[in-house]
Parts: structure tokens; sequence; C-alpha cells
């Protein structure tokens, strides 16, 4: 009777995506976490985990990052998978989540994943940076050496909390591409920040430590009219959600603002990523509802978000329908 019903799911599932009324999750290829989409010349590249975890499996199984492309939200293109752990010579293990971003015609592709035990860490999670003329890749490391070590933050006891960074870069247009100084930011447990150089490639001063409300991990930073958001996965009832803080500079000081949106269903863990693209704020986040998902085998999708007047985020509603095609 089981087997019955979760054919019928399935079917009707697929039924419903091919007439076009249900389009999350957006990626059913494969299993996908931890959203990271950029704009770019007028596409929307989307970086992502990778779940290859067996449908018994009671942990992550992640071997690279994929990137998809879209120009109208809707239909997205598999782009391949040009980065995982293995691009850089100092790392194992898995491939924790990733954020791409353009500065001067080159895409840096920064990484969580785990470091080998050698001269430069005893291993741990570690941050590592990519770079390539292409937002699909392929990507060489771009230092040699991780950017992150877990002995450079000590604030917490165990060997993962350096994972999750997410790059902004300000708009202060300090420089001739009209581009600023650019921010690292990272961290499982509590937030790390750092400026970066210009390079992208190097830290520039020391590592700053934040604990905001509730703040588990996958933080998200970007700016909005004069104002800062950071957005990151936090402690819920049962599972993460999102929580979210504004502020004027983005060295903060960050004012909590509260949750923006629930926990997801069938997934412990939830991850923001956010765009606009042709004039509407799309919401990026993971579940574990595709047949067979979890926990372990996540799934990303996008709703609409929405503004207040005065720079609040509305909650984001989760829905099955997701969002429109735009031209
Ligand atoms: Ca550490």
């Amino acid at each position: 009777m089981k087997t019955a019903i979760k054919f019928f799911f399935t079917l009707a599932i697929t039924l419903i995506t091919q007439i076009g009324f249900c389009q999350n999750p957006i990626i059913r290829d494969f299993f996908t976490a931890d959203p990271a989409p950029i704009v770019h010349n007028d596409i929307v590249y989307l970086y992502t985990s990778h779940d290859t975890a067996s449908v018994e499996s009671k942990n992550y199984e992640m071997k690279d990052w994929l990137v998809f492309s879209s120009t109208d939200m809707v239909n997205w293109e598999y782009q391949g998978a040009p980065i995982s752990p293995k691009t850089f010579s100092w790392a194992t293990g898995d491939a924790y989540a990733a954020h791409c971003t353009e500065r001067d015609g080159k895409f840096y592709f920064y990484v969580s994943t785990f470091h080998k035990e050698d001269e430069n860490s005893k291993g741990g999670a570690a941050i590592g940076v990519a770079v390539s003329d292409n937002p699909t890749g392929p990507f060489v490391d771009a230092i040699g050496k991780a950017l992150v070590v877990n002995e450079m933050t000590t604030d917490n006891k165990h060997g993962w909390d350096d994972i999750d960074p997410a790059v902004f870069i300000d708009d202060d247009a300090r420089l001739p591409d009209g581009q600023g100084q650019a921010y690292i930011y990272w961290g499982n447990g509590s937030l790390k920040w750092a400026k970066l150089k210009d390079n992208m490639i190097e830290m520039d001063g020391e590592i700053n430590y934040l604990n905001p409300e509730n703040f588990i991990e996958g933080p998200w930073v970007y700016k909005r009219n004069d104002l800062y958001y950071l957005l990151y996965a936090s402690k819920g009832e049962k599972a993460e959600q999102i929580d979210y803080c504004i502020a004027t500079s983005p060295e903060g000081p960050w004012e909590h603002k509260g949750v923006i949106m629930e926990s997801v269903p069938n997934s412990f863990t939830v991850h923001p990523g956010v765009v606009t693209y042709k004039g509407n704020d799309y919401f990026f986040y993971h579940n574990g509802v595709l047949p067979t998902g979890g926990s372990y085998r996540r799934s990303i999708c996008v709703d609409y978000m929405y503004y207040n007047e005065d720079g609040t985020i509305q909650k984001v509603i989760q829905t099955e329908e997701g969002v429109g095609a735009v031209e």
C-alpha cells in the first residue's frame, strides 16, 4: 500500500511539474542545498551544494559544487560541477556551503571544506577560495592554501566552526570598477567576519566575532537602498529557521529584527540566498520535500520576498508554486 501511495505521489509531482503549476523545488535532477545566487550580465547563476548521501545515510555526503543558470527564474539549466574539494590540494572531505562572487571580471568561489593534517592545520573545517574568468568555471585554487584554517578562530571548541563563507562587496565606489570594500562572513556557533583585500584572496586586518540572536550558521549579507542586511540560519523550535539583522554599515552594529522564514519541511538545516532580478526580490532556501529527500538529500526552492517601507523584510511564505517566469 505504502509503495502505491509513494508511486502516485511521485507521479502527481511529476505531472504537476511538467504541466507547470508547481515550481518548487526548482532543481529536481540532483539533490541540492545551500543556494548562493548571483546576477551577472542579466543571467542568474545559482551555485549549490550537492547532496549525494544514500536514502539510508545519517550523515552528509557532499562531493562537489554545482552551477545552474536561468534567465526567467523558472527554467534552470545545469552548467556542471566546476569545482570540488579536489580543486584544493590541501583539502579533504566534504564540499560544504559555498559562495561565488564577481569582482573586476573574475569570479571568486569561496568554499567550506575540510583541511588535511599538515604544517598549516591540524585539520577541521577550513575555507578556501578558487578563481575563474567565467561564472561557470573551471575554477582553480587562487592561493594554493586555505584562506581560513580552524586554528585561526578559537572561540568555538569544535573543529567545524569555520564553514559557510559569504562575501559582500560594498558599493562605496572606492575603486575604478565602482566596487568598494569586500568583506567575508562565515561561521557555525558564532559569526566571524573580516575585511578582504581588493585582490579578494587575502584577509585585510583582524577577524571579528559576533553573536547575533539565535545564530547557528549560514550567513548572507547584502545591501538594499541604504541598509545592510545580515540573514542567517537560526535556532528554531525543532529545526533551523532564518533570522535577520539590519545595520547602517557592513561592520555593524547589527540590530536583530526577527524571523523571516520558519523551518522548512523535512530538513533540519536551511540556508538563505537573496537576489534582485528583473525588478523582483527572490529568496532561495532548501528543504527536503522531493521523494526520498530529507536532511541529507535536500532541494533548493525559491519564493518571492517583500520589503516594508521602513526596509524591514516581510515573512517569506514557502510555496509549492514558487515564482512566475520573467522576461
Ligand atoms: Ca576554528
